[in-house]
């Protein structure tokens, strides 16, 4: 987090007055309506808009003189303090009317929705046949401590000056002379304002706490995917509380790999098993599992069984297993092995190779 006092260019004994001119200039100066398309522009107007929040509430202004950005426990500050890395919304803080409503004209959102993206991994199994997960995680909910007022127990509301305690203010707006009635951003709406504040949560009246959310996965669930639990994310003031979006990734298997509804495996047989065909062990999803090679398997052969692979989630049933061959050449062989190869390979000759005896064919009838 920037400095404040820097950001706006005053000193740190400027006069409310001083601070409220200064950021009134620059906000004009790097308005997004005045520099369309630049995000550096945008992003710096945010930033005067923050460094605002601070400097214009007296409370939060001598936080920041005392702790620094530490004392303000504020989303930018990624410290400690009510709201930890939780975002909250630019317009829960009190900004000075005039600007209160350009946040949402300007389409500036610091997890206004209170919406809250959770990442959670899945086994491979768990992906492919479904699973309960409890996914914990922050969010921002009402203060327990005063019950989300922001007044310190059994203390007293003075009305809220900005809007006489009407809850509604005229203003402004832009460059057009219609006046417009909108909630006070002062009080939020309320009419009034905490005069001792909650201590638990400086009287902001909401705290970061730590939630919890069971959420089904459905089987054959891909990586990537997202699951949203409505209703459960920040709450907000004045709006419904945001949602979390939780996506999902799967860690990938030793043996297996996905590709659609069916799961791909790669079975390494010898030579004298894809030669002679046997009954060969192999991993299914649902553990071990045996399938027949039939003599003559050639290398790369893919062996489907149906019904293994993933769970479809919308037709229904099982897409299948594909099991690739990978035979195997013997390596350092014996002096007594190679005498048995070449004896074999003496006693095959080539007709009983199938792409060979084609290969040679077609080699002979191109050059002959
Ligand atoms: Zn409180
Ligand atoms: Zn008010």
């Amino acid at each position: 987090m920037k400095d404040p006092y820097e950001l706006l260019g005053v000193p740190r004994t400027a006069a409310e007055g001083e601070i409220k001119g200064a950021f009134r200039r620059l906000a004009k100066e790097h308005h997004p309506d005045r520099n369309p398309g630049d995000d550096a522009s945008a992003r710096h107007f945010k930033e005067l808009n923050a460094a605002y929040q601070i400097l214009s509430d007296p409370d939060k202004r001598a936080m920041f003189d005392r702790f620094g950005a530490a004392g303000l426990g504020g989303a930018r500050s990624g410290g400690a303090g009510p709201f930890g890395n939780v975002p909250i919304d630019l317009g829960e803080l009190n900004i000075d009317g005039i600007f209160g409503d350009l946040l949402d004209a300007l389409g500036i959102r610091v997890g206004d929705r209170g919406d809250i993206k959770v990442d959670i991994e899945l086994s491979f199994s768990e992906a492919v046949f479904g699973c309960k997960k409890t996914v914990a995680f922050d969010r921002v909910a009402s203060c327990v401590g005063c019950d989300g007022t922001g007044a310190a127990a059994g203390t007293e509301f003075s009305a809220c000056a900005s809007c006489n305690g009407r809850g509604r203010v005229r203003m402004q707006q832009g460059v057009f002379p219609i006046a417009v009635e909108r909630a006070c951003p002062a009080c939020h709406g309320s009419g009034r304002v905490v005069k001792t504040p909650c201590e638990t949560c400086s009287g902001v009246g909401l705290a970061s706490v730590r939630a919890e959310v069971e959420i089904v996965v459905p089987a054959g669930v891909e990586s990537g995917s997202t699951r949203t639990v409505e209703g459960q994310g920040s709450v907000v003031r004045g709006k419904r509380p945001g949602d979390v979006e939780v996506t999902v990734h799967v860690r990938p298997h030793e043996l297996f790999r996905r590709a659609g509804d069916n799961v791909i495996c790669t079975l390494p047989v010898t030579f004298a098993q894809a030669a002679l065909g046997d009954e060969i062990e192999i991993p299914t999803l649902e553990g071990k599992g045996t399938l027949r090679v039939p003599p003559g398997t050639q290398p790369g052969t893919t062996l489907r069984i149906r019904g293994k692979g993933i769970p479809r989630r919308v037709v229904g049933g099982r897409g299948d297993q594909l099991v690739e061959v990978a035979v195997e050449i013997p390596v350092d062989l014996t002096d007594k092995q190679k005498e048995l190869v070449m004896e074999l390979a003496k006693e095959l000759g080539e007709a009983v190779q199938p792409q060979r005896s084609t290969f040679v064919e077609k080699l002979r009838a191109l050059f002959h």
